[in-house]
């Protein structure tokens, strides 16, 4: 049987991951119907997103709307704010040790969900059905989805950007590991008294990271993971007090601190399937991959599994979800996903972990790059592009052996 060629695109998932997956799919000539409700407006997250994903945000012609409400990262560091035995120096990585101005821009979700939002409804190209999938059927040619209001749509591919509890890659059948960590991250931001100089500041503590990252002005988004019950009691402190609190924290780094309204809580945890695309669907952002928010990795990553979908459908574009297309996708992202959610969580696990061996490994490891040039300006570059830093480094030895 052959796949009928009209046959489109289903993103399942509103979110911004499934929202850059229509936009670039369609921009590849794929007619692509987004399913999904329209963005909340309460998420007070802010995410940084590094260069190589700007770039994409920018073919699509949303960054130049979203520079506005954005900070850039010039320098980020890790400071070990652990009272064990053994303590890492801090580790400062600055944009300009690598030739570029800035790492990323820190953007609102809000603004972030808002501007995508806006550039789907310019694109007639792009269905977007307001609704969420109530039931898939794979067939061997085609996939459908029933929708709430009980129309049927059928698909070549189906692209699950449905998030962490993805009910289209439960009906792809792909089984996943998944493990909860005794941690919760308390999201809120911030103004101080003190310019941030467009630095981001990650404390390692005993019980998670404690992220600082630039917002425009006198402003900081924080993200403060600790035990899901100390979460729950900073949530309810008062503005005073977690302003107090929260000064503390931060050494008074940036001078005095007031909290802004809004709280959120988001238990921690960390899902990884067994594949990444079968039977029809591929799997995209936290369908793919769930770990805690170190690093600032996780849409950075979900906007990396788009670029690569995008390139494959566009090579397979008569049938986007046959075999070797999914087969494709599946190599292209695994090594990538399982390198990222590693280090993530080992450097979690570490943190947590109050046995020697850890600390030590942990400490000498991040002593390590922050003492050597050369191997943070491979991290840095890793850090923003896979397999970057590898090549810079071996072009760099090319050009010493040449001399
Ligand atoms: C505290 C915190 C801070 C973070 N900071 C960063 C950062 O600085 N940098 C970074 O890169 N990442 C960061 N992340 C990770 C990032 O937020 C996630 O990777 C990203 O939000 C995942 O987006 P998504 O679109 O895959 O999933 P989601 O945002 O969960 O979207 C899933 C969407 O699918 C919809 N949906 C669900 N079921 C159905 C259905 N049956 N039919 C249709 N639609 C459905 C939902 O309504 C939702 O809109 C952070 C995460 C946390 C928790």
């Amino acid at each position: 049987m052959n796949t009928d060629r009209n046959l489109g695109i289903i993103v399942a998932g509103s979110g911004p991951v499934g929202m850059i997956a229509a936009l670039a799919l369609s921009a590849t000539g794929a007619r692509v119907t987004l399913v999904g409700p329209s963005p909340s407006s309460t998420d007070r997250r802010t995410t940084a997103v590094m260069r190589p994903a700007l770039g994409l945000l920018d073919g699509l012609g949303v960054l130049d709307a979203l520079r506005p409400k954005a900070a850039p990262l010039k320098v980020m560091r890790i400071v070990d704010a652990t009272q064990r035995l053994i303590r890492s120096p801090v580790v400062t990585f600055r944009a300009a040790e690598i030739g570029a101005d800035h790492f990323g821009l820190n953007i609102p979700n809000r603004d972030l969900n808002a501007t995508l939002a806006a550039a789907i409804l310019e694109r007639p190209a792009i269905e977007w059905r307001q609704s969420l999938v109530e039931a898939w059927t794979i067939g061997e040619c085609s996939i459908s989805a029933r929708l709430g209001d009980e129309s049927q749509i059928e698909a070549a591919l189906a692209v699950a950007a449905d998030g962490r509890m993805s009910s289209a890659r439960d009906a792809a059948g792909i089984r996943t590991s998944t493990r909860s960590y005794p941690q919760a991250a308390l999201v809120v931001n911030v103004a101080h008294s003190r310019p941030h100089g467009f630095m981001s500041t990650e404390f390692h503590t005993e019980t998670g990271p404690f992220t600082q990252v630039p917002l425009p002005g006198n402003r900081s988004s924080l993200v403060w993971v600790v035990r899901p019950q100390t979460a729950d009691e900073l949530a309810a402190l008062d503005d005073a007090a977690l302003s107090v609190r929260v000064e503390e924290k931060m050494q008074s780094l940036l001078g005095r601190v007031t909290v802004e309204p809004g709280r959120q809580v988001f238990p921690l945890s960390a899902i990884l399937p067994v594949r990444f695309a079968q039977n029809r669907v591929v799997l995209v952002g936290e369908a793919a991959h769930v770990f805690p928010p170190i690093g600032a990795q996780g849409l950075n990553l979900g906007i990396r599994d788009v670029r690569d979908l995008a390139d494959i459908v566009e090579r397979n574009a008569d049938d986007p979800g046959a075999q070797d297309a999914l087969a494709a996708y599946d190599r292209q992202r695994r090594p990538d996903v399982l390198a990222r959610a590693g280090a993530v969580n080992l450097l979690n696990i570490s943190l947590l972990s109050d046995m020697l061996p850890a600390q030590l490994a942990r400490s000498a490891g991040l002593g390590m790059i922050g003492g050597l040039a050369p191997l943070r300006a491979f991290f840095m570059r890793e850090g923003l592009q896979p397999g970057s830093g590898l090549a810079t480094m071996l072009s760099d030895l090319r050009e010493q052996v040449r001399r």
